[in-house]
């Protein structure tokens, strides 16, 4: 059979219905006839019944081969019953559903007009609706002035995230088009895939025969020269000596200077941030409203759905570093196992003296007996409140860097291979658990060109590869120690150690063969580094280009994002030019420090983790909602660095609207148990009581926000996902009821209808 999702399907069917065996049977039996006869299971679509529950997949015993097991009148029969049932359902549905947006007619001439998706039909749910002229409560002034600079941000945002082949949400898209129809906002058209059922396109996507196989474009002689801290891409020599490079365009320091110092002044605004106040507020009341009213609503269409529930739907740990994956308990195991199982391997050499693991161990007096986790040490605890310098200690076992070295990296004399297979022992557990996955997020510094290639060769050699795992490059901000030891003369420097490898690989993969196979598996890139500490607030147009930023002060956090960002822009550029896969920047950011780092994060990167701080910075949340950045929040971690758990601002974010996800960000310091991030969703739901629908949305938030291919997010989320509102939700696999989706899509259209109106009668 050539089909091979079928094949996957039918060969899968026992795992993918595991409880079906046990008893489960009845209930979803009884589910079925629920919604037959009409009640509030919103799930409609041809696909539940388009698979009967019938024996002839019960007698598979081998490969299933395309030979019908009935007399086909028999087949005919069961064709039209079920016609007559989709009949009855389309029926149905005009009693029980209704279009998802109903916020009052949208003149075609005065803002973007819906079109109404056959699947746009959300099941009757209590709205909450404000009448009265004037619904903003902020005089008519505030109102258009506030309108104003909240249209502009969200131009200002499009431009960077378009630059850079980042995303922007289609429903933002579409309003700011109206308002400029011809500027930078043109819209492109996107391709959506219509609804699938999970039998038609199942839940799971097809593995991987060799993950490491991929094709060699042929190579090209571009050249490559930093102008001013960002590469140019240039054909050949000649382009290079006439200064003609490729067309790939970026926004320069000085436009980003000034878009800074627009946003820093929009922030401190008097009536806009009043303004973004009110609406915040308004946004949470209307949620805690929606849950009283419709909480037994989602509830019951959660439950009308066979087989889905929190379990077994996609979770992706958004915001987690490949070094602190696993917990104390799998390093203190793994510690123990490799100490007995190679005692005599040498694994480090100490000033010019080989020592074996035993060795190690002996010279710190230890035996296995003696290790426990508590002499392990690498949990925070109330110690390490506020107190970044203890927790980075914490990454050291036993408080000995020596360790860390041994068994936590990629680089070191075993070429990382204890570390490859812990790796390889999470991924493993990962896929026995089938729904989780994880962006493992992995060091690359800048000391040296090297690095990249060394890296790629680990994960290559070692074979780290699994269908549950992708890599996030995190780049630490550590010039200034760098600089303080000699290794490097400017900061350009470690941008030429982390761009041009990247560039070269491009334009020539077959002179580094690996790092080209590796990074079809990269995602993006990461900034890291404690942002409490302080910083040199002053940076202007005037500030030192990278090669003339030779002191040994560490350069402002903007300063690190704006040039990962401009060189990401230009390599994006390229590799979309040769069919290669482009890069997002999803830095930390907004965890501790200055709230301009959250204005940095809302020019230039896809989404954020922490965003602690948003909770303070009413006008910079409310456009985080508007243009829906995503952000992956780490309550646990936050709770013992940062802020007190209760005082986490996740369930607040949640009830606004803003995309939120779990993650877990180090469980080697944070967490107990075999699986992280189902201990931080469990804790998260016990403390703020959240609802299994609210957990769903948090699920498909996360896999929403992560890296991993869009053809797996079809797998996972349905292949029509990238719609807009309920025409993108498929509940059979998110387990997220329409409703909760209806509500969140007509808010998010009702409060960009308000700015838009006030801001064209403004025009
Ligand atoms: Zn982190």
């Amino acid at each position: 059979m050539d089909d091979p999702y079928l094949n996957g399907y039918i060969l899968n069917r026992k795992a993918f219905f595991p409880d079906d065996c046990d008893g489960n049977t009845g209930h979803r039996h009884n589910n079925r006839q629920q919604s037959r006869s009409g009640n509030e299971s919103p799930s409609y679509g041809s696909g539940r019944y388009s698979v009967p529950e019938s024996p002839e997949y019960s007698n598979e015993i081998s490969a299933p081969y395309e030979v019908p097991q009935y007399p086909i009148e028999q087949i005919e029969k069961k064709l039209a019953i079920q016609k007559q049932i989709n009949v009855k359902v389309l029926e149905d549905k005009r009693s029980h559903y209704e279009p998802s947006v109903t916020s009052g007619p949208i003149d075609e001439r005065e803002g973007p007009s819906l079109y109404l998706d056959e699947h746009d039909l959300v099941p009757h749910f209590q709205r909450v609706s404000i009448s009265g002229e004037d619904t903003s409560g902020v005089p008519l002034e505030d109102l258009e002035e506030a309108s104003r600079l909240l249209v502009e941000a969200l131009q200002i945002r499009q431009k960077y995230m378009k630059l850079s082949y980042q995303s922007f949400p289609t429903t933002t898209a579409t309003f700011l088009h109206s308002v400029n129809p011809d500027a930078n906002a043109k819209l492109e058209e996107q391709h959506h895939d219509e609804r699938q059922s999970i039998e038609e396109h199942g839940i799971h996507p097809p593995g991987r025969a060799n993950p490491w196989e991929i094709g060699l474009p042929p190579d090209t002689g571009h050249i490559f020269k930093a102008t001013e801290g960002v590469f140019q891409v240039y054909l050949n020599q000649t382009c290079l000596e006439k200064n003609e490079p490729c067309d790939f365009p970026y926004p320069n320091l000085n436009t980003y200077v000034a878009d800074m110092n627009n946003m820093c002044n929009m922030i401190a605004d008097g009536p806009l941030k009043s303004f973004c106040y009110r609406r915040l507020s308004y946004l949470s009341s209307k949620y805690q409203l929606h849950v009283l009213l419709n909480e037994l609503r989602e509830l019951a269409s959660q439950k009308a759905i066979p087989h889905r529930d929190f379990y077994n739907l996609r979770k992706v740990d958004t915001h987690i570093h490949a070094a602190s994956c696993m917990n104390q308990k799998h390093l203190l195991r793994f510690i123990k196992k490799t100490l007995k199982t190679n005692a005599d391997e040498v694994v480090t050499v100490t000033n010019g003296v080989p020592m074996t693991l035993s060795q190690v161990f002996q010279s710190m007096n230890l035996t296995t007996y003696d290790l426990t986790v508590d002499m392990l040490d690498v949990h925070a605890d109330r110690n390490t409140f506020h107190r970044f310098d203890k927790f980075n200690a914490k990454y050291n076992p036993i408080g000995e860097s020596r360790l860390r070295e041994v068994f936590l990296k990629t680089d070191n004399y075993i070429d990382g291979k204890y570390f490859a297979m812990i790796i390889k022992e999470i991924a493993s557990d990962l896929e026995e658990s089938k729904y989780q996955n994880v962006e493992l997020r992995i060091s690359i510094y800048g000391k040296n060109q090297q690095e990249w290639d060394k890296l790629a060769k680990w994960a290559i050699d070692s074979d780290v590869y699994s269908d549950n795992v992708r890599w996030l490059i995190q780049i630490p901000r550590l010039y200034d120690i760098f600089r303080l030891n000699n290794l490097l003369p400017n900061f350009q420097q470690i941008l030429d150690n982390l761009f041009l490898p990247l560039l070269e690989v491009t334009a020539r993969p077959s002179s580094h063969p690996e790092l080209h196979k590796f990074l079809q598996y990269v995602v993006g890139f990461d900034s890291v580094d404690d942002e409490s500490k302080p910083e040199n607030p002053l940076f202007d147009k005037d500030v030192a280009t990278p090669e003339n930023w030779t002191d040994i002060e560490n350069p402002p956090y903007a300063y690190y994002l704006y040039y990962m960002y401009a060189n990401m822009a230009v390599i994006n550029h390229f590799r979309k030019e040769r069919g290669l896969n482009t890069f997002v920047l999803r830095p930390h950011c907004g965890e501790a420090g200055p709230i301009q780092h959250l204005v940095c994060g809302y020019l230039l990167s896809e989404n954020i983790s922490h965003g602690l701080l948003l909770r303070k910075v009413p006008v910079l949340q409310y456009l985080y909602y508007l243009a829906q950045i995503a952000i992956a929040m780490s309550p646990l971690s936050n709770n013992s660095l940062f802020l007190n758990y209760h005082r986490n601002p996740l369930p607040e974010y949640l009830a606004r609207g803003l995309i939120v996800s779990l993650s877990t960000d180090d469980p080697l310091q944070f967490h107990f148990t075999k699986e992280p991030l189902m201990e931080e969703y469990s804790i998260a739901a016990q403390v703020w009581k959240l609802s299994s629908c609210d957990m769903c949305e948090l699920a498909r938030n996360s896999v929403l926000m992560s890296g991993f291919p869009h053809k797996m997010k079809q797998y996972w989320l349905g292949p029509n996902y990238t719609k807009e509102g309920v025409a993108g939700n498929d509940i059979t696999r998110t387990n997220v009821p329409d409703i909760r989706v209806g509500f969140r899509y007509e808010t998010l259209f009702d409060e960009l209808t308000n700015i838009f109106n006030a801001f064209r009668s403004n025009m």
